[in-house]
């Protein structure tokens, strides 16, 4: 078999890796990772070992002995710079050429920057790798130190598990959304009103519709963020959870399609049949036409065995149930399904309560099902999911009601 190159080693690259090597590829696969670091899990960043509950062994995903007896070959600290698909070869920053049979770009995705004046300074942190999240962990350990608090700008997962972690932590910590609800994009009105209050309770200052204007930096470091309003947040530590953008630049360069991640079919497959994608990179072609960009682990581990599939000449559509999860404070949300567009919804259990589960409806089908501190409820939901089936609104608020016993 003709070499396999994966750039990128990170969920979907290694995923990748071992899909082909256990579904039967003899040939050789060499895995780059620009990174220092050998694969590992990215989730807990901003989770577990953020608030120290996790040392960094717990964080590795794949050792490289391991990978090593699978005769996949781990390089480190090597950067992709350009493909040639005319010659088949990828080129490293060093200028060494790799030659390539099949080729699987999982180059994942990276912080927005936000362009604000003084958002260069050395305390102003997004957070995407481990290094990232060390630079974070000194910070707040700074801000403790000084007493001073912690700024998030930006009210999505990362930003708010960040801040969750920091308060459990017993920072003062100030949450800026620039939109009128948290997670605006992914939850239903009512989940961004839970979190807020979740937040607030927890003693988080939240500032909806915030416009950051500057940051401000004296001789130590950060000192304030200056909203548009006038107002001037103290802080020692501004992290950004502003969001991420796909790394699809090698494959824009290399003539591939993209469009805000490298466009792929459900099978994972670029137009060129020697190359696939996989994970936070792509855009994926939904059978409507429209594209699909999903952050997540089940996506890129899903998606990753599709890509292999791909290059052993299979087609594999990956068209399970997405699904997601975050931590904050003592709260678990597991998200299954798209709740976009959902019309309709029904509760199981009590909002606010120990535990619940919101259920989204779109055009009377179950579109998607939000659990907190509910995995019974999401397991449930994903099977339901899956197979297409929807319960009604009654049978769902209905705590007596078995959703178990509905056919699958
Ligand atoms: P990545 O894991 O980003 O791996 C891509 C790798 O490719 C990186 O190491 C990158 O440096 C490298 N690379 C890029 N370009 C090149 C190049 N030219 N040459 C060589 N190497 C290159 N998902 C969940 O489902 N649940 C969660 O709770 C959750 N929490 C998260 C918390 C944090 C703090 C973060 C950052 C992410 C979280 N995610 C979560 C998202 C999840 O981690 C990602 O969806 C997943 O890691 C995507 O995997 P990937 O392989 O596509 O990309």
């Amino acid at each position: 078999d003709a070499p396999v190159v994966i750039i990128g080693a990170g969920q979907a690259g290694v995923t990748c890796a071992e899909s082909l090597r256990s579904g039967g590829w003899s040939g050789t696969i060499t895995l780059l990772g620009d990174e220092p670091h050998g694969p590992y899990h990215r989730p807990p960043l901003s989770k577990a070992w953020l608030a120290g509950e996790l040392d960094e062994a717990r964080l590795v995903m794949r050792a490289p002995e391991a990978l090593a007896r699978k005769r996949i070959t781990l390089r480190t600290g090597v950067r992709v710079v350009s493909i040639d698909r005319a010659a088949r070869q990828v080129q490293l920053a060093d200028g060494e050429r790799l030659p390539y049979g099949g080729l699987v770009l999982a180059t994942g995705a990276r912080p927005r920057h936000l362009p604000l004046p003084g958002s260069d300074a050395a305390q102003v942190l997004p957070l995407r790798s481990l290094d990232d999240a060390s630079r974070i962990a000194a910070g707040l350990a700074r801000c403790a130190e000084l007493q001073r608090p912690v700024v998030v700008i930006g009210g999505g997962f990362i930003g708010l598990e960040v801040a969750a972690t920091a308060r459990d932590r017993g920072l003062a910590v100030t949450v800026l959304e620039a939109g009128p609800r948290l997670l605006g994009r992914v939850l239903a009105p009512m989940l961004s009103h839970w979190y807020a209050r979740l937040h607030q309770d927890h003693g988080v200052q939240l500032r909806l519709e915030a416009r950051p204007e500057a940051i401000e930096s004296d001789a130590g470091g950060v000192s304030a963020v200056r909203l548009a309003d006038g107002s001037r947040l103290p802080c020692a530590l501004v992290v950004l959870g502003v969001g991420v953008q796909a790394d699809d630049g090698l494959a824009r360069q290399a003539g591939l399609e993209t469009e805000h991640g490298i466009v792929v079919d459900d099978c994972a497959r670029t137009a060129d049949p020697r190359i696939a994608a996989a994970g936070d990179c792509t855009a994926r072609r939904l059978a409507d036409g429209t594209l699909l960009r999903l952050e997540s682990v089940q996506n890129a581990t899903e998606q990753a065995k599709s890509a292999a599939a791909a290059l052993l000449g299979q087609a594999r559509p990956f068209t399970t149930t997405p699904w997601f999860w975050s931590d904050q404070y003592d709260r678990k949300l597991q998200m299954a399904g798209l709740s976009g567009g959902a019309e309709a919804w029904a509760l199981r259990g009590e909002l606010g309560g120990a535990s619940f589960s919101v259920w989204h409806y779109r055009a009377g089908r179950l579109v998607a099902v939000d659990a907190v501190n509910a995995p019974r409820d999401h397991l449930q939901a994903r099977r339901l999911l899956d197979a297409g089936l929807t319960p009604t609104p009654a049978q769902v608020e209905d705590a007596g009601f078995d959703l178990g016993s509905l056919p699958g």
